[in-house]
């Protein structure tokens, strides 16, 4: 496998058609996101979408170390206060939830395909003003850590921007996960905080790189916890959690979002 954080003009030009897809299959799936749906029929409609696109899930059977239990899903189906890594199930949608889809695909279906990484959250039916700000202020927390990648600056203008927006408007930014550089594969390097972390902030952000930005963000405290299936992580309060995800390209003199529609 390829490494390396700069990707070819050619590489980021595949990773944008595949980022298309995703975003395409993304909204078919948010809009069969209603209330009495089971998370696993949107999870058999995503496989299905991605490889009559050509693509390969890239989180189903995804594991970080081979002691790790595999992911078992295309998607990540998380309602509520659960924050993300949700596998799909039979937990059906009602009035009033929220969900999280987190997706990932290799494109093209071959030994040399490249990744792409989208999230957003939905809220099903009728959902109170409080809720409603979450999803807003989270997704305008990513457009603005997305404004900030451009050569010359750094991860840390992207983390502090997002942190700021967050908390100035009485939210907390979730910590022990993070973004992550995307491409030839799912989780690369760098680490792309969502608040400010000295250990990355001097990093520079250079032409060719390519970048997950996912802000998860907490109505209540920060801290998360990992279930018993060693995958779904919740808020430790129990407050409510969105998640708003893009893959983008640093490229002369800005950005391009790779997952937009
Ligand atoms: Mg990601």
């Amino acid at each position: 496998m390829k490494q390396g954080y700069i990707k070819t003009a050619e590489e980021i030009a595949i990773i944008r058609q595949g980022g298309k897809i995703l975003a395409e299959v993304l909204k078919q799936l948010l809009s069969a996101a209603q209330a009495g749906v089971k998370t696993i029929e949107l999870d058999l409609l995503a496989e299905k979408l991605i490889r009559q696109s050509g693509g390969l899930p890239a989180f189903k059977n995804y594991a970080d170390s081979p002691s790790e239990t595999p992911f078992p899903t295309t998607i990540c189906a998380s309602v509520n206060d659960q924050v993300v890594h949700t596998p799909a199930g039979d937990y059906a949608l009602k009035s009033g939830d929220i969900l999280s889809i987190d997706i990932g695909m290799k494109y093209p279906a071959t030994d040399d395909g490249l990744y792409t990484d989208m999230a957003k959250t939905k809220a099903i039916g009728s959902v109170p003003q409080l809720t409603r700000k979450l999803l807003k202020v989270t997704a305008k927390s990513l457009e603005l850590g997305i404004a900030q990648v451009k050569p010359g600056n750094t991860i840390g203008d992207i983390s502090r921007a997002i942190q700021k927006y967050v908390e100035d408007n009485g939210f907390s930014i979730v910590r022990q996960l993070v973004g992550h550089g995307v491409g030839y594969a799912v989780h690369e390097d760098p680490r792309v905080p969502n608040f400010y972390d000295p250990v990355t902030a001097n990093f520079k952000l250079e032409e060719g790189m390519v970048i997950a930005i996912e802000p998860m963000v907490n109505i209540g405290d920060y801290r998360i916890e990992v279930l018993d299936d060693d995958w779904t992580i919740v808020t430790s309060d129990g407050s409510l959690s969105a998640h708003f995800e893009h893959t983008v390209a640093v490229v002369k003199g800005g950005h391009k979002v790779l997952t937009a529609l």
